[in-house]
């Protein structure tokens, strides 16, 4: 069994009390690694490491190309070891391997290769300083530059381990932070690996750190800490409020990525075949735990039964399995309280009167691991729970409309914005529906095709700002105004006689 430690100040430590915990493969119900477990002290010694390293100026002082230079010495270090990583991934997490090596090791090397990129060229260089000659209310010139914030914090799920640890740190150390990093308690291993893989593409001891340890007490102490400058959050948006009101006590600056259910919208113009499919790509993707998964699917009446027939025809070309099969397109869930949880979503899908036209339990086949069918709900009225709580597995749902309006009605009628799309062969009818839509993020004729370079995050209760692009680069910046005024003889300071005779 692998053993991992808490990253801390560029080395691996035991938990002081010397807690450790096994970490579950879903596909297999064994511990496959243990882990120590980060108390209240531990935590506080992380972040120590990251003020100590922050004030002495081993990374902030260091040019943006010299930065630039290191994180992409982690992406390529990244691919490096890509089959150890992956492996782990998947052990962890329960994703497949073949999601492992086309999206997760790649979607996080990318991330550190993009912005290392980023901060070499020069619309950076324009971003962190920019220059304005003024008259009013003096003659000045005035500079607007901006600075690292100092320790930042990311706080990340269990769904995308080591994308989400990339999305945390990359930015963060491309701005000139330091990161104290805590991943989900369920699929921490990635994550500690990243913080090594950093370590020794040559980001100095104390820049990065990555603790396991429990929400409540290693995630709070966190969120708490005085000498944490920012928190970047992903999580669901019942612990994103909880963190905003910790962070509140010393008025830290928040990002927050939080749930969502996402409309995903199929107008009466769109190729059926590429619709169909990609709806059940948009939920069924690594079993439908995906934040902005497309889990509501709003289709024109006329053409409502066409797609859940090719949805139903689709599903039969997806293979559940073995997690390390590469021709295996859905896992297992994550833990077996997540596959509880969809469970009792499917009896109230069921209890409200939605039809459940395929799946709804577990598959037959597998006796070992948290699987779960790819369920299609049929005849579901936005109403109803499984059209309005986040289930985070498996399971959508299909609602009819009339016309436009009524499907941008049904689409905003939610208490997340997080994603979503619109399928047409009419791309100006499609982005103007898009437009009418409250969510961060719509896709034309596609899905989950995130951009490193465009922003990303949720209206309403989908979240607190951006991550991504230089949008998200700018959350881990302090604005600086610098006034250079005239040096004159007082007579030149016309203000001064506000309070001199
Ligand atoms: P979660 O909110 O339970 O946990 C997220 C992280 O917060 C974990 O590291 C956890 O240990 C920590 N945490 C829990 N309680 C805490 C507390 N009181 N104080 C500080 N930290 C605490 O979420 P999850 O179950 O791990 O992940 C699933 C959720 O994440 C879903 O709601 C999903 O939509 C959301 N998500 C959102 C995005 C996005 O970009 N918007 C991406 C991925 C996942």
């Amino acid at each position: 069994m692998k053993e991992f430690g808490l990253f801390i100040d560029g080395e691996w430590h035991a938990a002081k009390g010397g807690k450790t915990a096994p970490t579950i493969n879903p596909a297999t119900e064994e511990p496959w690694a243990t882990v120590a477990v980060a108390d209240r002290e531990d935590v506080r010694k992380a972040v120590a490491a990251a003020k100590k390293a922050h004030d002495r100026g081993v990374w902030r002082n260091k040019s943006p190309q010299e930065r630039g230079e290191i994180l992409q010495k982690v992406a390529m270090a990244m691919f490096e070891r890509q089959d150890e990583i992956a492996a782990a991934e998947v052990q962890d997490g329960g994703g497949t391997m073949r999601k492992a090596m086309s999206m997760d090791i790649p979607g996080a090397a990318q991330t550190f290769m993009h912005f290392g990129q980023f901060i070499c060229g020069d619309e950076y260089k324009a971003m962190i300083c920019e220059e304005f000659d003024e008259m009013v209310p003096v003659p000045s010139k005035n500079l607007v530059v901006r600075e690292p914030i100092g320790v930042c914090a990311g706080i990340t799920p269990w769904n995308f381990p080591l994308i989400m640890a990339a999305w945390k740190i990359a930015p963060a150390l491309a701005a000139g932070n330091t990161v104290v990093i805590k991943p989900a308690s369920v699929t921490p291993v990635t994550a500690l690996m990243l913080g090594e893989i950093c370590t020794k593409a040559g980001v100095p001891a104390g820049v990065v750190n990555v603790i396991s340890g429990p929400g409540g007490t290693a995630g709070e102490e966190l969120a708490m800490h005085p000498d944490i400058g920012k928190i970047a959050f992903t999580g669901s948006t019942e612990v994103g409020r909880r963190i905003m009101q910790l962070g509140a006590g010393t008025l830290k600056k928040v990002t927050l990525e939080l749930g969502g259910k996402s409309p995903n919208i199929i107008l009466d113009d769109a190729n059926l075949d590429t619709a169909a499919l990609g709806a059940l790509f948009a939920t069924f993707l690594h079993q439908g735990q995906i934040c902005e998964s497309g889990t509501r699917v709003l289709v024109h009446e006329k053409i409502h039964d066409q797609l859940i027939e090719k949805m139903i025809a689709g599903i039969q070309r997806i293979q559940i399995g073995d997690t390390m099969d590469p021709t295996t397109g859905m896992g297992p869930l994550v833990s077996a309280a997540q596959r509880e949880t969809v469970e009792k979503y499917v009896g109230i899908g069921k209890e409200q009167g939605a039809k459940c036209v395929v799946g709804g339990k577990r598959p037959a086949a597998m006796n070992k691991g948290y699987y779960f069918e790819p369920t299609i709900f049929d005849d579901v009225d936005n109403k109803m729970r499984i059209a309005q709580e986040e289930i985070f597995g498996p399971v959508v749902s299909v609602i009819r409309y009339k016309d436009e309006d009524e499907a941008v009605r049904i689409a905003n009628d939610s208490v997340y914005g997080l994603g979503g799309a619109v399928w047409s062969a009419n791309k100006d009818r499609a982005v103007a529906v898009a437009k009418r839509i409250e969510t961060g993020t719509v896709w034309i004729n596609d899905y989950h095709m995130i951009n490193l370079r465009f922003p990303f995050g949720g209206y309403k209760q989908s979240g607190v700002g951006r991550e991504l692009g230089k949008w998200g680069l700018a959350e881990y910046h302090e604005l600086k105004h610098i006034h250079v005024g005239e040096d004159t003889p007082p007579e030149g300071k016309f203000y001064l006689q506000l309070l001199l005779n």
